[in-house]
């Protein structure tokens, strides 16, 4: 809860809003008591006094000499009370519609949401002025048809909600561990959509506010003497050029009560939904952000020729409230052409924010690119322009990602996709061609029936297909490099098998350059020329494959090869690395994995660590377990 203000209080909208309305609500409450004149009380000699000059009527009188101040706070306090019962019955009545459609299904649902269609076949406010009119005008009727006219709005959302839920495997859970019904929807959904029903209630309330309001206007809600603000503005409607403040105060009043509302509701919506809260949903810029003066490092040599990609100095950092993650720090990488570098380490040390910030993909905000440079076939690309780094995107440096499901869209077929992918670079190429060379690069990565296949839809595809699908998605352009970002972690060893098999001769035939990203130095001895071990967002250790498997030098690097199970090396234990890598927003001065390293000294964890080089072999340890 104490969280939940804090958030609030930091949109500073909805905590006006908020505020207003809380003090609305708490004079509204307090209105008997505050010694105001009977709203009721007509005096002729005095009508339409104006605001201001009488100090028993600070806001003057309306056309029966009404003190207006008092009949705008009775007012005030009977069109509050109106709004939130309006909206409680159709947040109750719709919401337990909802989730019993949503959670019955067929049948049921069938049956209550026709009921429901057929109310929103009407204009909503002839809706409501049709029963109004068969229940008799007055306020509680009023209430009861903006309610009703309400309530297919909330079950509809909620049926929607809930159906999303059923389908969860908790839910079946739920069933097995022998839930009735009553219960699971008691406990396990009601919980679960009860944040939306507030959202939507936050958002609702005022709206209902000013259709009360109109109903009054029209003489349909609330009857004389009794007033709410609709009926005030409605019954001054005909004084309107002679004393227009009779209505400005029941318009103004109307107005920031809905406005305040409505901000307030945002606010809350924001706060509750934990995707907005966390920036999730906010819409990343097309390129990740460049700090302007970020620190480059002097004289870099990127032979043109020779490298494909190389990494000078990368810093990539996420800034969220004032703290600062280097997800990716300093780091020098080279991938030559037609050469493969392997990229591991343990899950958040930075190897996909690594990948993804060669083609600037981080999210930004929170990523920011704040040093370094990126040369691809000796041109930057980290000072390029969007429209060449689009160029290049898809079309000369391709990306596998990690979940091809969620990559792949779902409602297209595959062959659709893969021609879009060749339609985006080459807009001379005919569908016909796209569709053509779409086919052969799925034979190109060994799909069977790849015509057929062509038309289905990726979730009738298994996991390793996909993975295929992904690949040759990426070769549709002919790019010059591949980044893989994990390809073949979800999948099993004789499908990883046949994928970096599959990628080893792509690479060869077209001359490739992969940069490979995995945790598993199994895959890494199969398919690359080079290895580059991160860790804590540097790279520890790097240098040909042969060599670091043979002689790693340093301990993460020897402790993460002592985890590979051999296979015929016979019984025995594989250690696994105490701890776990650091917050990377608070990183020690000296090494990062001297927490975790049996041979660090004090001196490690003091001073910054240098880097040995030899040849095409670096460490970064202050004693490594092989001199280079
Ligand atoms: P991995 O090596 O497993 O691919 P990542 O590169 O995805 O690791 O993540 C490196 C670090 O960056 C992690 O600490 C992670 O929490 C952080 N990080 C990654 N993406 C984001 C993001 N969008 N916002 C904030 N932090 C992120
Ligand atoms: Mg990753």
């Amino acid at each position: 809860m104490k969280d939940f203000l804090k958030q609030l209080s930091r949109n500073m909208l909805a905590s006006v809003g908020g505020c207003v309305i809380l003090l609305l609500v708490v004079l509204a409450i307090l209105t008997p008591w505050l010694g105001l004149a009977d709203p009721a009380h007509t005096d002729a000699a005095h009508k339409f006094v104006h605001p201001f000059t009488e100090m028993a009527h600070p806001l003057g009188t309306d056309q029966l000499g009404r003190d207006l101040l008092s009949r705008l706070m009775w007012g005030t306090r009977l069109s509050l009370i109106v709004g939130i019962c309006a909206s409680l019955f159709a947040a109750i009545i719709g919401s337990l519609l909802g989730v019993i459609a949503g959670y019955a299904q067929r049948r049921w649902d069938n049956a209550i949401m026709r009921g429901i269609d057929m109310l929103m076949a009407f204009p909503y406010i002839l809706l409501a002025l049709a029963i109004v009119a068969a229940l008799g005008p007055g306020l509680v009727n009023a209430l009861l048809a903006v309610a009703i006219v309400n309530i297919p709005f909330f079950a509809r959302n909620i049926r929607g909600v809930t159906v999303g839920i059923v389908n969860q495997e908790y839910i079946e859970a739920a069933r097995l561990s022998g839930m009735n019904a009553r219960q699971i929807i008691t406990t396990e959904i009601i919980p679960n959509v009860i944040p939306v029903i507030v959202v939507a209630m936050s958002t609702t309330i005022g709206w209902m506010i000013l259709e009360t309001a109109g109903l009054s206007f029209l003489g349909l809600g609330s009857q004389p003497p009794q007033a709410d603000l609709g009926s005030m503005l409605g019954q001054a409607r005909s004084a309107l050029i002679i004393a227009p403040f009779a209505s400005v105060v029941p318009g103004a009043m109307i107005f920031v009560i809905v406005m305040c509302i409505n901000l307030f509701g945002d606010g809350i919506r924001d706060v509750l939904d934990p995707r907005l809260r966390s920036g999730a949903l906010s819409r990343p810029r097309a390129a990740t952000t460049v700090e302007s003066k970020r620190e480059i490092p002097a004289n870099i040599v990127s032979d043109a020729d020779s490298q494909m990609l190389s990494l000078h100095q990368l810093v990539t950092e996420f800034q969220i409230r004032g703290r600062s993650f280097k997800a990716v720090n300093h780091i020098d990488l080279q991938v030559s052409k037609g050469e493969c570098l392997g990229l591991i380490g343990e899950s958040g040390s930075g190897k996909s924010v690594t990948a993804l910030s060669v083609t600037k993909l981080v999210a930004s905000p929170p990523g920011i690119i704040t040093g370094g440079d990126i040369q691809f076939q000796g041109q930057s690309l980290i000072d390029c322009d969007y429209q060449t780094l689009r160029h290049i995107r898809g079309n000369r440096i391709a990306y596998i990602f990690q979940d091809p499901l969620s990559t792949l869209h779902p409602l297209l077929s595959i062959g659709e996709q893969m021609i879009e992918a060749i339609q985006v670079h080459d807009q001379r190429i005919s569908k016909k061609a796209a569709s053509e060379k779409a086919l052969s690069l799925l034979n190109a990565v060994y799909i069977p029936n790849a015509k057929e296949r062509m038309n289905i839809l990726p979730f009738e595809l298994s996991g390793g297909m996909r993975q295929r699908v992904a690949i040759a998605m990426a070769l549709v352009n002919d790019p010059d490099l591949i980044i893989a970002d994990e390809p073949t972690t979800a999948l099993d060893v004789t499908v990883q098998g046949q994928i970096l098999a599959l990628l080893n001769e792509l690479r060869q035939k077209r001359q490739l350059s992969i940069l490979f990203i995995t945790h598993d130095f199994g895959v890494v001895a199969q398919l690359c020329d080079q290895v580059a071990v991160m860790y804590a967002g540097k790279i520890v250790e790097s240098g040909p494959v042969n060599a670091v498997l043979a002689h790693p030098a340093h301990p993460y690097t020897r402790r993460l090869i002592a985890c590979v199970p051999k296979l015929g090396a016979g019984k025995r234990h594989l250690p696994s690395i105490d701890g776990l890598p650091p917050v990377v927003d608070q990183l020690p001065l000296g090494c990062a994995f001297a927490p975790r390293c049996d041979k660090a000294q004090a001196s490690c964890r003091e001073k910054p660590v240098e880097e040995h080089r030899n040849g095409q072999r670096r460490v970064l340890c202050r004693f490594p377990e092989e001199v280079l």
